[in-house]
């Protein structure tokens, strides 16, 4: 891959690609050059690093190594002496029963596992059965104040498990601002779905999958829920989790409905303004057996010091981690090096810290260099970080973050993806046009 002189980073929601090859008033343009990035990025993604998978041998030399690049770059260490975080963490394989019964209907539903329904238990106990749980239809199972919309109104939903829709009620309904329209909001996807359940105390939570309102088909849905999930340890053990949480596929969930009368588009039914949940006469009987596996990875962290406000911080972060070895390709080649994903990101922010230690003059605020862990199994080492600061968040003004940093070569154009959520924005509109001229 080559390398030149550009960076992408990831704002908070914004994707800035800059390029400031020809302005040679940026002292970065200096200090920061191709050949050390390549440097970074090459022993990263070096097979020895066998694919930077955390938990495994490969982590160990990775972070290992970013440790010393941070040293070397003159950063302290950035966790009380220390340059790491440790971030605990549960890998839990769930294993359902092959067969989910539903009772109580004209014709008994005997569902397969993986054809017919994905489910799991977050809780961390070696198993949880459903028995007989009462099925409910909440709808889009969502409570959203700002739009006037309570799915679970009047509703108790105590060890019953309630079957709702995927997307939310603004789809397909015509009107843009009502749930922003077809734009999806936290509301439709289905981490949501699984909170609000839980926070509600249902049991259990089936979502009917529907290719057109998830955006994905059922192959989706059954290859990313089974085989082992990492999560962070959480005190309460995830026991304010439903006990099981999980989809149908779309013809089981018509046939459940159909038992109740309900058929036809259930999704123009559940959008109604005065739409209420409704009871089905059918219960649900499962049992999920659990493995759990506890292990600790890590951040990586180190600190310079700001010169005349060293208690306000800015953050520069690029997760360290990719996804180990694997199915091998058509060359045989089964170690997964993640030279993009991200080991030109962790490559961009040693440089960076490397050039703040060389220039004249330092960084009014403390500048903090974050590489975070399994990024690649939902963001936990972020997660863990944002949930456990070792600065105060308050204090922490900005937070650049680098994944991928691609290979467009040279550019002058800028882009912000999800514009409008952040107002560093402002600052790249200025310097945009002050580097234009
Ligand atoms: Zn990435």
């Amino acid at each position: 891959m080559k390398i030149k002189h550009r960076y992408l980073m990831l704002i908070g929601g914004l994707a800035i690609f800059a390029g400031c090859q020809n302005n040679k008033s940026v002292p970065a343009e200096k200090a920061i050059t191709a050949a050390e990035i390549k440097k970074y990025i090459s022993a990263l993604a070096n097979d020895s690093m066998m694919g930077r998978k955390p938990f495994t041998a490969g982590e160990d030399k990775a972070i290992k190594y970013i440790s010393e690049q941070f040293k070397l770059a003159g950063l302290e260490p950035g966790n009380n002496g220390i340059y790491f975080q440790d971030v605990p963490m549960v890998q839990i394989t769930s294993t359902p029963s092959p067969v989910m019964e539903i009772t109580g209907g004209k014709t008994p539903l005997s569902l397969h596992a993986t054809t017919d329904f994905v489910t799991f238990s977050r809780r961390e106990v070696d198993s949880v059965t459903l028995k007989n749980s009462p099925l409910v239809f909440a709808g889009y199972g969502v409570v959203a104040p700002e739009y006037h919309w309570n799915d679970y109104a009047g509703l108790d939903v105590k060890g019953k498990t309630v079957v709702v829709l995927v997307n939310d009620p603004g789809f397909k309904n015509g009107d843009p601002t009502f749930f922003k329209g077809d734009t999806m909001t936290y509301y439709g996807r289905w981490t949501y779905k699984y909170e609000e359940a839980a926070r509600q105390g249902a049991a259990g939570v089936l979502i009917i999958h529907q290719k057109e309102p998830a955006s994905y088909g059922w192959e989706v849905v059954s290859n990313s829920n089974t085989g082992a999930k990492l999560y962070l340890q959480q005190k309460d053990k995830h026991m304010n989790r439903c006990k099981v949480e999980g989809w149908i596929t779309e013809d089981m969930g018509k046939k459940l409905l159909a038992e109740v009368g309900i058929t036809g588009d259930f999704r123009a039914l559940a959008r109604k303004k005065d739409f209420k949940a409704i009871p089905l006469k059918q219960s649900v009987t499962l049992t999920i057996n659990n493995q759990l596996k506890y292990s600790t990875s890590h951040n990586v962290i180190g600190t310079l010091k700001g010169s005349s406000q060293p208690g306000e911080y800015v953050l520069y972060t690029a997760h360290w981690d990719h996804l180990g070895v694997g199915k091998p390709n058509a060359k045989g080649d089964s170690i997964y090096n993640g030279a993009v994903d991200n080991a030109d990101g962790v490559a961009a922010i040693i440089s960076v810290a490397k050039a703040f230690n060389k220039a004249k003059e330092k960084p009014k605020r403390s500048i903090v260099f974050l590489a975070v862990t399994a990024e690649e199994q939902g963001l936990l080492g972020s997660e863990y970080y944002a949930t456990h600061p070792i600065y105060p968040v308050n204090k922490t003004v900005a937070d650049l973050n680098m994944d991928a940093l691609g290979d467009y070569g040279e550019t002058k154009d800028i882009a912000v993806t999800g514009k409008g959520q952040n107002d560093l924005e402002d600052y790249v509109d200025e310097n945009s046009k002050s580097t234009r001229a």
